[in-house]
């Protein structure tokens, strides 16, 4: 053992326990004159929005899982499983990639996934495995490093599902999704499979994704009423108002034909929202539209007759709603625990099981009627939590719970490793062998908490931006807009029902917890200052977006001033000089009040400089970062140079005259004008002399001692008449030079 273990070391320095695993299979297969095939086989089982409040071996209260149950029977139930951005493209490219969303570069639904860059299924093609991806894929992209692929287009159909193949073309396949991605992955193993090799099979179902079509042999579950989650009433009182904002409760944002399944115009529009409409109907064959309608269309008469008589109070309506939503929902999740069922089986009945890993789990978690909720992206528990299951025979030992804190950038370095391959170094999650031969303990230096991101504001449910850390007892959110923190004592409080942030007798394990955030972001390379960002669920912002982009589609422009609220008081209080100034030289004001780095990277994006190609751009951006984060200069100055990175990509020719961020606070030292001038220090240097030139005029501001007059900066941050006279006067002999 000490020499594998010195071998080991000089293997790679950290991680020994890795990748002494790793050389001693290596050293085993050479010593024995065996091949690869010794190495386990994968089967992953990955379905989409199945919460753990619905598996048995979770401790379901409302549903059967027997399947699914096998895997906690015979290997190891992970309770404390997460995931890292709580949406289903997402958190599939961290699984591909072992990285967090801000590197991976997939933050939101409908970004389309670099596959170039480094996932896991190529290294395990390189190390010998034979890989198969069957079913929900859902990155924009291609599956790139499998063997073979067949993946549903999208976000897939339940009904008569269509499939792009390895070619480039489309089949429509008859059939129920659910039990077609099972047949395919049974056919692979049966027909495709090599042999000679071990094997990664992704089986990723599309159930049990809104809008729940079950399948017609499962209608007949769920007779009885499914008892209700006790917050199903929340009123999210004693958290963060942004809770009430969202559009993703049962009560409100139900969908007529979409979610709730009724044909025809929308009757109840105080109730229900009219705008999906129920495309799995419209896919589905005369005789399954028959067999469908003889389910649906009694009780939803029988429900319109009692609305129509006024007979059900809103709460009523809700309960009926909850009903309808949850039965759906579980009902395709008897289709997924079958799934599993028949693989396992396969398994059994070849005898592969003793040397496959089975592995189930689902991009995320979902409320199933908690905080009154249906969908996820928030941090709380019921979306934070994945399901991890696993059976490993000889490995792992039977009937055994985990309370190691694990996450899905585990899975890609987890897969490699268990193959004898080398999990890069740029990978952020750890390969959970270590504990996985530990009996499912976490080994001590295994990680104490997680972090965890959410991006996709300004979209479908408004839910906002937010992060935060999670560790065995506490939870820690931050939401940027408005700069608010939630605590939560998940030992005392597991619903989550009441943030402890300014409770005194937390004083300590809030201070605790921000230094952990802190650290953990640090730790993962979060800066967000350079991750573009939307502010597009705020309205006055949005619509100051969408009128600049307008203005940036005519082109025509020939000088550019971009920033904050500084800059976009050129409207206001600056107006006169910029008149005298500006107005006749093709201008225009990208400015927006509040704005950090990450919203102007956002909207330079986004349409605000669609087909403008400036002279001159003018940039002046920082401030806010330092007003509302204190952030660290160097994090801002990255946000400023890929600012300048954007407008080079965009604009080539444009010349910028990059200001330094103006002084702030009345005297000089006050520190948020300290962050200033230490953001200063570092993007001074990013002056090229060429495309782009660096001007502070932050001292033409202030008096002969450092202060900053009331009559230059009223607030000690913004401008004065007097202050843009000054600040276009210290201009002005630039933008000659540069030939405005
Ligand atoms: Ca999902």
């Amino acid at each position: 053992m000490g020499f594998l273990k010195r071998l080991s070391c000089l293997h790679c320095s950290a991680a020994c326990l890795h990748c002494c695993a790793v050389v001693v299979i290596s050293l085993l297969c050479c010593e024995r004159g065996i091949a690869a095939d010794q190495r386990p086989n994968i089967v992953f089982v990955f379905s989409d929005d199945h919460a753990v409040q619905a598996i048995g071996a979770y401790g379901s209260r409302i549903n059967e899982t027997p399947n699914i149950d096998r895997l906690a029977k015979e290997g190891a139930v992970f309770e404390r499983s997460f995931c890292a951005n709580s949406i289903c493209g997402p958190s599939r490219a961290c699984i591909l990639t072992g990285k967090h969303s801000h590197i991976n570069g997939f933050l939101r639904n409908g970004n389309r996934f670099d596959g170039s860059q480094t996932t896991f299924p190529p290294l395990l093609q390189q190390a010998g495995y034979q890989t198969a991806m069957i079913g929900k894929w859902h990155l924009g992209t291609d599956p790139v490093g499998f063997d073979y692929w067949e993946v549903l287009q999208g976000q897939g159909n339940y009904y008569n599902p269509d499939f792009k193949q390895m070619d480039g073309s489309r089949k429509r396949r008859e059939g129920y999704c659910t039990d077609i991605v099972t047949d395919l992955s049974l056919e692979w193993l049966k027909e495709q499979r090599d042999p000679s090799k071990p094997f990664m099979l992704m089986c990723q179902h599309k159930a049990p994704h809104r809008n729940w079509a079950p399948a017609a042999r499962h209608f007949k579950l769920f007779k009885d009423d499914v008892p209700e989650p006790e917050t199903l009433r929340d009123d999210y009182a004693g958290r963060v108002e942004l809770l009430k904002e969202n559009e993703m409760t049962i009560r409100n944002h139900m969908h007529w034909e979409h979610d709730m399944k009724f044909h025809g115009e929308n009757l109840f529009p105080k109730y229900f929202v009219g705008k999906h409409t129920n495309g799995e109907y419209r896919r589905m064959t005369p005789k399954q539209k028959k067999v469908w309608d003889e389910q649906y269309e009694a009780p939803n008469q029988a429900f319109i007759k009692q609305m129509k008589a006024g007979e059900l109070s809103d709460d009523e309506i809700l309960s009926w709603k909850y009903q309808r939503y949850i039965k759906d929902y579980l009902r395709c999740i008897a289709a997924v625990d079958e799934s599993v069922g028949r693989l396992l089986e396969y398994l059994d009945e070849t005898g592969l099981a003793k040397n496959t890993i089975f592995i189930y789990s689902s991009d995320q978690g979902f409320y199933l009627g908690e905080h009154g909720w249906y969908d996820k992206r928030w941090m709380f528990e019921e979306s934070l939590k994945m399901p991890f299951l696993i059976r490993w025979p000889g490995v792992v030992p039977a009937e055994t719970r985990s309370t190691a804190i694990i996450q899905n950038i585990d899975y890609g370095p987890t897969f490699l490793d268990v193959a004898g391959a080398e999990v890069p170094a740029a990978m952020q999650g750890r390969s959970l062998l270590p504990v996985l031969q530990n009996q499912c303990k976490a080994p001590s230096d295994w990680r104490d908490a997680i972090y965890y991101a959410y991006y996709e504001n300004a979209s479908v449910h408004e839910v906002p931006v937010h992060d935060g850390v999670r560790n065995d007892r506490y939870k820690l959110m931050y939401f940027p807009r408005g700069s608010k923190w939630q605590l939560f004592d998940l030992e005392k409080d597991p619903q989550e029902m009441k943030s402890v942030h300014d409770d005194p007798a937390y004083a300590e394990v809030f201070t605790g917890l921000k230094k952990r955030y802190k650290d953990l972001r640090d730790f993962y390379d979060v800066n967000t200052a350079t991750i573009p960002a939307t502010r597009g669920d705020e309205a006055w912002w949005s619509e100051r977006d969408k009128a600049k982009t307008a203005q940036a589609k005519q082109g025509n422009v020939d000088l550019a001033f971009i920033g904050d609220s500084i800059t976009q008081a050129w409207e206001a209080g600056g107006k006169g000089v910029w008149q005298q100034y500006y107005a006749d030289r093709k201008p225009i004001n990208l400015g927006f009040s509040g704005d950090r780095t990450e919203h102007v990277i956002w909207r330079l994006q986004h349409g605000n400089f669609a087909k403008i190609k400036p002279k001159v751009a003018v940039l002046m951006i920082g401030t806010n970062n330092t007003g509302h984060l204190m952030q660290d200069p160097a994090e801002v100055a990255a946000g400023v140079k890929r600012i300048l990175e954007i407008l080079a990509e965009r604009s080539p020719k444009t010349r910028v005259v990059l200001h330094g961020v103006f002084p702030r606070g009345r005297t000089p030292i006050d520190a948020g004008r300290l962050n200033n001038v230490a953001i200063n220090q570092i993007i001074r240097r990013f002056a090229d002399g060429k495309r782009v030139q660096y001007l502070d005029i932050g001292d033409s501001f202030l008096e002969s001692d450092g202060s900053l007059s009331k009559e230059i900066m009223p607030d000690a941050l913004h401008l004065s008449v007097e202050g843009y006279k000054r600040w276009a006067k210290a201009l002005e002999p630039v933008l000659v030079e540069l030939g405005l």
